[in-house]
């Protein structure tokens, strides 16, 4: 533990290595909420604890600088918590170890909670600080970001006061978030009934395996191969052509994910079989050919199968092919004003059997523009309406639309030049941040996410790189003597 005390900055490491003595699982934030609340009543700072469990300290300004606006510093105080099979830890007990391995610091066969102890301890260092020049400050910790962003969600407006909030849960040394997604899932149902298995069929399984997945968000724009369209493609085509009956169907599995996997058992006609064996076949080397490069382990299995004992009625069948068919799925639309970002997208996620003869086909919508994803989501409604099944759109949450006219993004960029003498990148990500539910309640809000450099980061590999530590540190203490007066 002394090599860690003995790190630059010592006044964050030092508060770092306190947080990690403290269990805090997402959704059991109990035991780190009184640390802080302790922390603050320790210092003699204001304090505020709301419902949600979201914690906020107050510090007035250091001497001459009480003309500036004040700043809101935020970080999440829940961690992932994931540990090798054969490490012993208990998160709801037992302290994080940290330990120096060459320039990282990483925990002993568990998650370090880097991500975001390390925005805490930046936050705790300045809140004990005597020396740290700043304006007022209001420093703010989230409960159950890592789960469900619970605490942002639940936040009152009015909680904070600040116009300005710097989101210190970023992994990147040298790059500035200014921009994230909104998300809606789109659930669409199919009722259907059930007909018994005609004379004279011969039952089939289709599967489709081994794509690589991945984040509905981040990887989207990727052009991975999605299970639930490469399998709809196959039976659509041997329905079509040689009177295919669908009996089961199943495919993808998180909304959040790209579709893997997913099979479907039907039946075919004896008489057209080995034809549509050959056409299948054919198509098979097609798709397979078509994504080597991206998905080299997609493997797509026909084979035959036990007879079931009913099929899909025909029309709730052809309604449901179509309807996967025509769905979108992937980019829609690439953002105007930051290269490279995904505005728009969407994720036919999954394809399940239910209870009471109906079919669920579950959609993510994203887009960082609020009417976008609105649209979007309309957009794959209405294919579903097309069908006849009953469509319902998740609450959703909000995006923080990027604003490269922000004034605190100015600053940064100016402090980062002439601190280190590089220019940062400035980019925006394809997925969820609490920023986004903050700008619902705080219209106007300015805001900005910067951070050190970590790896591994939701597994017992996570890192968090040192010298990157540092330049968090300087250029979070440079950028509050630049903050605008009121
Ligand atoms: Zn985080």
């Amino acid at each position: 533990m002394n090599e860690i005390l003995n790190l630059d900055p010592r006044e964050v490491w030092r508060q770092f290595v306190d947080i990690c003595q403290v269990p805090r699982p997402s959704k059991k934030e109990g035991k780190i909420i009184k640390f802080l609340e302790d922390f603050a009543s320790t210092h003699g700072l204001e304090r505020h604890t709301d419902a949600a469990g979201n914690v906020l300290i107050r510090k007035p300004a250091t001497p001459g600088m009480e003309h500036l606006q004040t700043v809101v510093l935020q970080s999440h105080m829940d961690m992932v918590c994931e540990k090798n099979s054969d490490v012993q830890h208990n998160f709801d007990t037992d302290a994080i170890v940290p330990y120096l391995d060459g320039g990282w610091v990483r925990a002993k066969g568990t998650t370090l909670g880097a991500d975001d102890g390390i925005g805490m301890a930046a936050e705790l260092a300045i809140l004990a600080s005597s020396s740290v020049k700043h304006g007022p400050i209001e420093c703010l910790f989230t409960v159950d970001e890592e789960t469900g962003l619970t605490g942002a969600f639940e936040m009152q407006p009015g909680f904070f006061s600040g116009k300005i909030l710097l989101n210190l849960d970023s992994e990147d040394d040298g790059e500035l978030f200014i921009g994230c997604a909104g998300g809606v899932d789109t659930l669409a149902t199919f009722a259907y009934s059930t007909e018994l298995v005609p004379a004279d069929y011969a039952a089939v399984c289709i599967a489709v395996r081994g794509l690589l997945g991945g984040h509905s968000g981040d990887d989207i724009n990727k052009n991975r191969g999605n299970a639930v369209k490469l399998l709809t493609r196959l039976v659509w085509e041997a329905a079509q052509r040689f009177g295919l009956r669908i009996a089961q169907i199943d495919a993808g599995n998180l909304r959040n994910a790209i579709a893997r996997e997913g099979y479907v058992v039907g039946v075919l006609p004896q008489s057209k079989r080995d034809e549509a064996l050959n056409c299948l076949e054919a198509l098979r080397s097609d798709i397979v050919a078509e994504w080597s490069d991206v998905e080299p382990s997609l493997s797509i299995a026909i084979e035959s199968s036990d007879m079931p004992a009913w099929v899909l009625d025909q029309a709730s069948q052809r309604n449901l092919l179509n309807a996967l068919y025509a769905c979108p799925h992937g980019v829609m639309a690439m953002s105007r004003s930051l290269q490279g970002l995904v505005e728009t997208s969407t994720n036919l996620a999954s394809v399940k059997m239910l209870e009471g003869n109906r079919i669920q086909v579950t959609t993510s919508q994203r887009s960082s523009v609020d009417t976008a994803k609105v649209d979007i989501a309309n957009m794959v409604e209405s294919v579903f309406l097309l069908a006849g099944a009953d469509v319902v759109h998740s609450d959703g949450y909000p995006g923080w639309a990027p604003n490269t006219d922000s004034e605190i993004l100015r600053i940064m960029r100016d402090s980062y030049k002439q601190l280190f003498g590089e220019e940062p990148i400035v980019r925006a990500i394809h997925a969820g941040l609490e920023c986004g539910l903050f700008l619902e309640k705080f219209p106007g809000l300015d805001m900005i996410s910067f951070g050190p450099t970590l790896r591994g980061v939701h597994s017992p590999d996570e890192k968090i790189d040192v010298a990157t530590t540092q330049k968090f540190w300087k250029l979070l203490l440079d950028v509050l003597t630049r903050i605008p007066k009121r």
